[in-house]
């Protein structure tokens, strides 16, 4: 098994431990992950990623798969094995007048935003375009726009994919249908991604974002009362909540006519103030493209960090003051994205995607910079998410940790994973795609 050998057989770049750039490729987001592989294949087109999974194969090294490596477990990146870094392959290429994006595998999330704004249109990305579009949409892809337009999953017209056999597929709803149906949410358990071909929406890029701030001892009557209006939101306001120490922000994300949003915020304001008058107001204008990085700095490279997640169906009292209950220290920052609107009127069968009836997505995340303090923080994380399990239906695949099975049986429900397993059992029978949060053959 030779370096040359592999780099004679692709066109991109071959990576080997010691080599310029190799610390650099291996680098993903959460900095808990430090893991070498014995090669990575900067592929720069879709012939690389045949070749050196077939080489992958040969050899028996095992396959991981890198867009923009945000995955929370670093599944990208293989101890010993092989990396596909699929960056290289970054490009997207709009057709305005059809409404449609052609989105390599290693395209980032900022890419795609800033192509489709160019022509005044857009699709549902995540909130932080360093984030990538392969494993973010594999898995669902909730954002700004999902009330509206769906999940960026929703909005995938056809995927070119390299199978386990090495064979390069279509799958859309005509042709492989059944595998088009998987990778709408079974995430990178099924080939590799080569190009996403999206449905674009017309999207002026026009945001308001509110927030109204208070301490986690005032917040109970007015996360109720922002709880009791969220139900009925316009499908252009995305309702959402942080908490960050003792300090809770509870608001909305408009994208649409601003003066429309305007009022619907002002709304907002006047029913949250009178239960409780806020600390502080922040009501700001903005582009889409704004909204879309303006997270980008906070939620930044070179931290360790750690998720817990949980879907929830509705939010009732005593989950409110559980979310409040803060009484330790190092405690997990908290975020809540409403769901609804677009995502729950596509059918729970249409796509591997579950738990549509979601009202809220739930994500603790801690973020430190010292290993010794990695289990303490950890396990407060831990103990702080553990207190809402019994409020929680399932949790989102993309914000699951190590968890196997457990996890799994969390993202999907028993007939999914029944289905999914199908799928699997046709296109990856022997589980050479093993490193994501997996569905395993049938027998394995
Ligand atoms: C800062 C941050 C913000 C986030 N915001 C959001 C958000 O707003 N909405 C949301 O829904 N999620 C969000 N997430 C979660 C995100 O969806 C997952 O972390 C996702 O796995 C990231 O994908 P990636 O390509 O960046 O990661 P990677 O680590 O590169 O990939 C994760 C896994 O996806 C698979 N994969 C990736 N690309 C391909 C491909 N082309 N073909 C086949 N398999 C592939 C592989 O199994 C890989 O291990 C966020 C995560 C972070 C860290």
């Amino acid at each position: 098994m030779t370096r040359a050998a592999l780099q004679a057989a692709i066109s991109g770049r071959v990576l080997t431990p010691g080599e310029d750039g190799y610390d650099a490729a291996r680098t993903v987001w959460n900095a808990m992950i430090d893991r070498r592989p014995r090669f990575i294949v900067q592929c720069a087109e879709a012939g690389d990623v045949v070749a050196a999974a077939r080489f992958a194969r040969e050899y028996d090294l095992e396959l991981g798969i890198r867009c923009g490596g945000h995955g929370i477990v670093g599944h990208a990146v293989p101890d010993d094995g092989l990396m596909l870094d699929l960056r290289p392959m970054g490009e997207v290429t709009v057709d305005p007048a059809a409404r449609r994006a052609r989105v390599q595998g290693g395209a980032m999330l900022g890419a795609l935003d800033r192509a489709a704004q160019q022509h005044g249109l857009a699709t549902t990305a995540g909130n932080v375009s360093h984030t990538g579009v392969g494993g973010l949409t594999l898995g669902g892809g909730m954002g700004w726009l999902a009330r509206q337009h769906g999940l960026s999953c929703d909005n995938v017209t056809s995927f070119e994919v390299v199978t386990a056999v090495g064979d390069t597929v279509r799958a859309s709803a005509g042709e492989h249908a059944d595998l088009y149906w998987a990778l709408r949410g079974g995430g990178g358990n099924f080939g590799v991604v080569t190009e996403f071909e999206f449905a674009l929406h017309p999207e002026p890029g026009r945001v308001v974002s509110a927030e109204f701030r208070y301490t986690v001892a005032d917040a109970r009557l007015p996360m109720r009362r922002w709880r009791d209006l969220s139900g009925a939101a316009p499908r252009q306001a995305t309702y959402t909540a942080t908490i960050a120490g003792l300090e809770v922000a509870l608001g909305l994300v408009w994208v649409g006519d601003p003066e429309e949003g305007t009022a619907v915020i002002s709304d907002l304001a006047d029913e949250l103030a009178s239960v409780a008058e806020p600390a502080a107001r922040v009501v700001e204008p903005m582009t889409y493209l704004q909204l879309q990085t303006r997270e980008d700095d906070v939620e930044g490279h070179a931290w360790r960090r750690y998720w817990k997640g949980h879907y929830f169906n509705a939010l009732d009292d005593e989950l409110i003051d559980s979310l409040l209950a803060r009484d330790g220290t190092d405690l997990p920052n908290v975020s809540l994205q409403a769901y609804g609107g677009a995502i729950a009127d596509v059918a729970d069968g249409e796509t591997a995607f579950s738990r549509r009836d979601t009202a809220f997505e739930f994500v603790a995340a801690s973020r430190w910079q010292d290993p010794g303090d990695d289990e303490h923080r950890m396990s407060a994380a831990r103990r702080y998410a553990a207190t809402m399990d019994r409020f929680a239906s399932g949790a989102y695949v993309n914000v699951l940790g190590d968890d196997g099975d457990a996890g799994i049986r969390r993202a999907y429900s028993e007939e999914k994973l029944a289905r999914l397993t199908a799928v699997k059992d046709e296109y990856d029978p022997e589980n050479v795609f093993h490193l994501n949060q997996n569905i395993r053959p049938s027998g394995r």
